[in-house]
């Protein structure tokens, strides 16, 4: 398959950056671009500018500011879970990035662009012969969804394996564009708009993740359930985190609705409780009313459901064996 013709930008530092898409309102920010380059490809998304900020000096480190973590956009995801301190502090961050596709993904794929990646669905993620036989749907442009008919909205599913390991240590993320800096809770960055999912102006640039010192003194892991082994979007992930230092707990789950959702029910029923069987028994039947799955995959919302208690139960034993 080929990519469309676009114009190409290649700007040296933000400003530039942030200049070039203003003036571009149908331009797109290239990043390691395993994710836009595909949807490219299949003409689901189709950009007249591509804005290659991989040129753009500084957005690319890990380093510690006042205990807090601060982390550029451009960091790929092999360097995050190959730092040590990533690992020993954070290894639930650790595995959610080595969780993402394959090596190749791994080692071109940034940081912003895994947080900022499309929403999926399997009438949208094909190609365009695929996607010939049926109508257009709401998200490539059409007037029709075929996951949930008679309603004007996408369902699409946010599918990022990383954005759950960054919500249960309450990342922050900085934003720049031509009003300046901005940073905003991740949890908020996530607009539950399939078709438009992030809280993102067209001209604004992801440039940094910022996790709390407070997230290091804990201890969390990230499952995920995919249909291959290999290289494969979850069906459902699981992200938990456990606080060393009192009985606080954070819960996420991906792939099971429009955005990547904190398990706020799960977390009241474990939060001051030592896990037990029994909590844990009741949180897990809880995860299954966290999120409103719908059939984006070939897989059916009650067996997503299922898979985020499965999962939710495997996150806490792993963290546990961790902790011992
Ligand atoms: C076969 C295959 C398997 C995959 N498996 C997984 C998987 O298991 N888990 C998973 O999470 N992902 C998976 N992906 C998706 C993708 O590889 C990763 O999400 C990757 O981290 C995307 O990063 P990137 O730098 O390549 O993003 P790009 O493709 O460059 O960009 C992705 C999106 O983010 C926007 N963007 C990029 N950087 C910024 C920024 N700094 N500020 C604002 N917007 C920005 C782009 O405009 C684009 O819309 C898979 C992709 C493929 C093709
Ligand atoms: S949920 Fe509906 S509108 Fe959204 S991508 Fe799927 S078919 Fe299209």
């Amino acid at each position: 398959m080929r990519l469309p013709k676009f114009e190409y930008f290649e700007p040296q530092d933000l400003n530039e950056a942030v200049s070039i898409l203003k003036n571009e309102p149908l331009a797109k920010i290239l990043a390691g671009g395993t994710d836009l380059l595909i949807n490219m490809k299949h003409r689901v998304e189709t950009p007249t500018t591509l804005v290659n900020i991989k040129g753009i000096e500084d957005l690319d480190y890990i380093r510690q500011d006042n205990g807090d973590l601060r982390l550029g956009g451009l960091t790929t995801l092999k360097r995050i879970y190959q730092t040590a301190l990533i690992l020993e502090k954070l290894p639930g961050l650790a595995e959610a990035a080595a969780a993402v596709g394959s090596y190749h993904h791994q080692t071109m794929g940034t940081l912003a662009g895994n947080v900022c990646q499309q929403n999926r669905c399997k009438f949208f993620n094909q190609s365009r012969w695929w996607r010939s036989s049926r109508p257009t749907c709401f998200k490539a442009g059409g007037e029709i969804c075929h996951v949930v008919n008679k309603k004007e909205i996408c369902y699409s599913s946010y599918c990022g394996d990383v954005a759950p390991a960054l919500l249960v240590l309450n990342a922050r993320i900085a934003i720049a564009g031509p009003k300046g800096a901005r940073e905003v809770l991740l949890e908020d960055f996530y607009s539950g708009d399939g078709k438009v999912p992030l809280n993102l102006s067209a001209a604004e640039i992801v440039t940094e993740i910022i996790i709390p010192r407070e997230a290091m003194d804990g201890i969390g892991s990230y499952t995920k359930f995919a249909n291959r082994e290999s290289i494969d979007f979850p069906i459902v992930g699981t992200a938990y985190w456990a606080s060393r230092e009192n009985k606080q707990y954070r819960v996420a789950f991906t792939a099971v609705d429009r955005r990547p959702v904190r398990g706020h029910q799960v977390e009241a029923v474990l939060n001051g409780q030592d896990i037990s069987g029994e909590i844990l028994e009741t949180a897990c039947d809880l995860a299954a009313k966290e999120a409103k799955p719908v059939k984006t995959s070939v897989y059916s919302p009650s067996y997503k459901r299922k898979m985020m208690g499965l999962l939710l139960k495997t996150a806490v034993s792993r963290a546990e064996r961790r902790s011992a």
